[in-house]
């Protein structure tokens, strides 16, 4: 639909718009033969409308061609083109040919084209002959001429009426035609209207359905690749499907047996119920029975530390070390028991050689033996293993309950740091007691608490030197340092002794036990810098809390073990000059001596029953007063060194043990009579 070309509905309307003055034109034509006579203009007049039809239709329309034009019609030149001018017919006259003439000069249209030719411009001829010029006095004549002349424009002029009575007919069909065509274009405008409207509509929802089928084709491919995502997990998911389906079928199968043999065991498991009821009576009766011989294993266990002997003293001496001199064959003797090699060492022989004691004769005397019993004497030879053995049952009685206190005691360099704590590196072989007693406890504590037994450990460890406390599990800007550590009453009445500004750290492992030891030592190396060798002029302390409960019989134990590792007990030179060190040197050895006969003054007061123990009189036998006497337990170890140079320590620590804690006879006596009570305890126990 092309806004731009007119649609031939169009076209008509608006010829026939340009045709309007025609419709008022015919009431100026002359109707009648009288009217003839109204002269040239009026004749003018009377061809105008039918010019101004004749160029308002311009180019030849279907409507217009259509009806048969008059001749006159076609003697009307056309405005627009030069070719209507020949055919301007000879016939007419020359009135007519001036009248035509003057139509043309008014219109003032198209190229100048002259419209009157002097062909032109001659007059009619009517009736086909052209009569001859009549003289003048042939009046008759020429009167005829002239009316012929009138009779041809009378016939003329009807022709012309009759023409123009066509025309108005035509022209008011062409009215109607047109108010017709007006009305239909009208419709057809409002229907155009519509339509284009529809078309604008239509155009609008096309776009958007282009818009939409865009969206949905863009969706369509998502979804397309959704679909074949989702097919291809379909199809995995079906062949797992079929996979679990054969497993459903393999697991069907399986339960039904298992539904069988459970059918089988259902009858089996009433039975084992019935079996597991009567096992239960029988182990309830078998705890009870077990408490019953635990309590008495630890009354008899007890006794028979008390028989060995509350206070035990064991003698040890470490093994030459690389680099030292080999002492002289039979200086150190280890005779065998009475019951031969297989029985322990308990003897222990040093020949002394004096070269200040000489025979008159100038001979050199024979060197003097020594010997010195024991509970039990440790060769160089004798492992860490070895001696743990023999202080394990000690170990079991803290656990029942039972104080106890291991003491290292000797010159310094003799092996009682190797014995508490241990060699360097690290090695499992040379562990000493201190790690050794801890991993004793924790497996104990871990069998017993099958019996019901929960077991809690806290350990410290304290350094006193020249007196004074110092906490060796300091932690931060207190490591190494003296501390303000001091020996108090747990609380008012309590009997139980506590070092403030000291760390007492709760043990349930062995690692954390190692911790605690390498702490030990660095807080000990910190201090060794400060002042020289500082370790072996002090006592160290480990003490370990132990505390038992069984919560379904509400018993309760606790008891401290304490592994004392004493600063070395050697004499100072008394040829030596006494310079401010040497001063100093000997306050510590005299802090050292004093709290080491206190000890074996306090020991001597408990195994002498005696009323006064002087505690007191260190800080050392103050700390460890809750420890010693009673039903506590204690054992002293006396390091030995192997070589001969040391001799006259070895002879003073050899002395002061036997002194100090020498073993009654009684003892090996009661010994002998515990044996046999264990054998019979042995006896009475129920069989695994
Ligand atoms: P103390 O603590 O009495 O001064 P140490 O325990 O430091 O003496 O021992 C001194 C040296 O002897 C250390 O090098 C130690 O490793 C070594 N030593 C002590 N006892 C033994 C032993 N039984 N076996 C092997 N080496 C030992
Ligand atoms: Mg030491």
């Amino acid at each position: 639909m092309e806004p731009q070309q007119r649609s031939p509905l169009l076209e008509v309307k608006g010829n026939l718009e340009l045709k309007r003055p025609l419709v008022k034109a015919p009431s100026r034509l002359p109707l009648s033969g009288s009217s003839f006579k109204r002269g040239r203009d009026q004749m003018e007049d009377v061809l105008e409308p039918e010019k101004k039809r004749t160029r308002g239709l311009g180019t030849a329309t279907k409507f217009a061609t259509s009806h048969h034009r008059a001749p006159v019609l076609t003697t009307v030149p056309q405005a627009q083109g030069q070719t209507a001018a020949p055919k301007v017919p000879k016939k007419t006259g020359p009135r007519c040919s001036t009248a035509v003439a003057t139509v043309l000069k008014t219109q003032k249209a198209g190229p100048a084209v002259p419209a009157q030719k002097p062909d032109t411009a001659a007059p009619p001829k009517l009736g086909g002959k052209k009569p001859g010029k009549r003289p003048a006095w042939d009046l008759k004549g020429q009167l005829c001429d002239r009316n012929e002349e009138l009779k041809c424009y009378r016939e003329r002029t009807q022709t012309l009426d009759q023409e123009n009575q066509q025309l108005r007919d035509q022209l008011r069909e062409a009215q109607q035609q047109a108010t017709a065509l007006g009305a239909e274009r009208k419709t057809l405008e409002g229907e155009l209207a519509r339509v284009r409207a529809q078309a604008e509509q239509g155009q609008q929802e096309l776009g958007n359905l282009s818009a939409r089928v865009l969206e949905l084709e863009e969706r369509l491919g998502t979804q397309e690749g959704l679909v074949q995502e989702l097919q291809k997990e379909q199809l995995g998911l079906q062949a797992e499907r079929r996979e679990l389906a054969t497993r459903l079928e393999e697991q069907e199968r399986r339960l039904q047996a298992s539904e069988a043999a459970l059918s089988g065991s259902q009858a089996e498991v009433a039975s084992l119920r019935q079996e597991a009821a009567a096992q239960a009576t029988l182990l309830a009766e078998r705890e009870e029975r077990l408490h019953g011989l635990e309590m008495e294993r630890r009354r008899l266990h007890n006794q028979l530390q008390e028989l060995k002997g509350n206070i035990r003293v064991f003698c040890r001496v470490r093994p030459v070390l690389p680099g030292e001199p080999t002492p002289p064959p039979g200086f150190l003797l280890f005779p065998s028991g009475p019951a031969g090699p297989s029985d322990p060492p308990t003897h222990l022989s040093l020949l002394r050689c004096d070269e200040r004691r000489g025979t008159l004769s100038g001979v050199p005397a024979p060197p003097t033996r020594h010997d010195f019993s024991f509970d039990r004497v440790f060769p160089p030879g004798s492992g860490q293993d070895e001696v743990f053995e023999e202080i394990a049952m000690l170990v079991q009685s803290a656990l029942d309950g039972y104080p106890v206190c291991i003491f290292a005691y000797g010159q310094t360099g003799s092996g009682k740091t190797f014995t508490m704590e241990g060699g360097p590196g690290g090695d499992p072989q040379v562990e000493g007691l201190i790690p050794r007693a801890l991993r004793h406890l924790f497996s104990v504590a871990q069998e017993l608490s099958g019996q019901g037994w929960t077991y809690s450990f806290v350990a410290s460890y304290v350094e006193i030197y020249n007196e004074t406390v110092r906490d060796l599990l300091a932690t931060g800007t207190r490591k190494g340092q003296g501390g303000e550590c001091e020996i108090r009453r747990a609380g008012p009445g309590s009997e139980e002794l506590t070092v403030t500004n000291a760390r007492y750290v709760p043990v349930s492992c062995e690692k954390e036990v190692e911790t605690l030891l390498l702490l030990a030592r660095q807080n000990r190396a910190v201090a060794r810098t400060a002042q020289n060798e500082r370790s072996s002029r002090s006592h160290s302390v480990f003490q370990l809390q132990i505390s038992g409960e069984h919560a379904g019989r509400g018993l309760q134990c606790a008891a401290p073990l304490n592994l004392v590792d004493l600063a070395g007990s050697e004499r100072l030179d008394p040829g030596l000059a006494l310079g401010p060190g040497e001063r100093e040197r000997l306050r510590e050895t005299q802090a050292i001596n004093s709290s080491l006969s206190t000890l074996g003054l306090v020991i001597m007061a408990l195994s002498n029953k005696e009323s006064h123990v002087p505690y007191r009189n260190s800080k050392l036998t103050y700390l460890l007063q809750n420890s010693l006497g009673g039903s506590a337990k204690m054992l002293m170890f006396v390091n030995i060194s192997p070589l001969e140079e040391n001799v006259s320590e070895s002879l003073n620590s050899l002395r002061f043990a036997s002194k100090s804690f020498g073993v009654p006879t009684q003892i090996i006596k009661n010994y002998h009579s515990a044996l046999a009570g264990v054998a019979q305890w042995i006896e009475r126990r129920p069989a695994d």
